[in-house]
């Protein structure tokens, strides 16, 4: 595996590769690689002759109060993993490499942003789709593998790449979950072990969405009011938001129509720990 950090020499490389007619999937990444990243690699690496796995804490999708400064850069047993996973090249460029002074240029993400994570985050999604494009410029692409866990990101970067003709395939992959449910992410580590406990509560509410929506209830709004009750009964616990939403467009539904399919978006503090969590259904 070559570590490359600066994106003149990927960009290089990456075009070197499409000469060769080397077919290249790319995984993006914050680092902190956790079995959902590994399962991405997987994924990408069953449908590319070179996979590229980008590492980069991107200050632009960080609100001021948010955690960029402390969040996990723990780079050498990243790239361990990174090596063991089979990755051909880890890009990971500096801040300053990607943002060199004299940057002013960005990419504004549509109406899909603006609710749930975009309106709890503000500059959230131009921060991600700007870091996306401009990796996808960098690494050429055939195909780029997004996880479900960030369900509106990836609905985000479809529409981004649609929207722009940018020439990639995207792959949405599934959630990988602890053996409790709850799903595996990078910021897992600031939970205290009984909060991490506690927190199969968000998949709790996930199966009696499930069980629900099987008994063909259609109130989606209040099924998403028990989810947000059991939640909040958990000590320590608050809910940001639990609602169903048009999987498309993102826009929140309250009442089911036959077949279609919603998808139940969940933010929650355990303490000040934010944890998100997502389900696809079909009414
Ligand atoms: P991050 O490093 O948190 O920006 O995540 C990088 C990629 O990994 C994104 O496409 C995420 O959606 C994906 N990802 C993070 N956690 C999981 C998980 N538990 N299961 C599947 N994909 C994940």
């Amino acid at each position: 595996m070559q570590i490359i950090t600066e994106p003149a020499l990927m960009q290089a490389t990456a075009e070197k590769l499409r000469l060769h007619r080397q077919r290249i999937g790319v995984v993006m990444t914050m680092g902190a690689l956790h079995e959902g990243h590994l399962s991405l690699i997987q994924q990408v690496r069953s449908v590319s002759g070179t996979v590229i796995l980008t590492i980069f804490v991107n200050p632009k999708q960080f609100g001021p109060d948010e955690d960029f400064h402390r969040y996990p850069r723990p780079f050498d047993q990243d790239a361990a993993h990174a090596r063991a996973a089979g990755v051909d090249y880890l890009f990971a460029p500096s801040v300053e490499s990607m943002y060199p002074e004299g940057f002013q240029t960005s990419v504004r993400a549509g109406s899909i942003a603006e609710g749930f994570e975009g309106m709890k985050r503000p500059g959230h999604f131009d921060g991600v789709v700007t870091v996306v494009t401009k990796l996808l410029q960098i690494t050429k692409p055939h195909t780029a593998v997004f996880g479900e866990k960030d369900a509106q990101q990836l609905a985000v970067i479809r529409r981004l790449v649609r929207d722009l003709n940018i020439d990639v395939e995207i792959v949405g992959a599934p959630i990988i979950r602890e053996k409790n449910g709850l799903a595996v992410s990078s910021r897992n580590i600031y939970l205290s072990g009984e909060q991490r406990e506690a927190a199969q509560v968000l998949y709790m509410g996930i199966c009696h969405a499930r069980r629900e929506i099987e008994k063909k209830r259609t109130d989606l709004f209040g099924i998403a009011n028990e989810i947000e009750r059991m939640i909040a009964e958990e000590p320590g616990f608050r809910c940001d938001y639990v609602a169903f939403v048009d999987d498309e467009l993102f826009v929140p539904a309250e009442t089911a129509e036959p077949d279609k399919k919603y998808r139940l978006l969940l933010a929650v503090y355990a303490g000040n720990v934010r944890l998100i969590d997502n389900c696809l259904f079909t009414a």
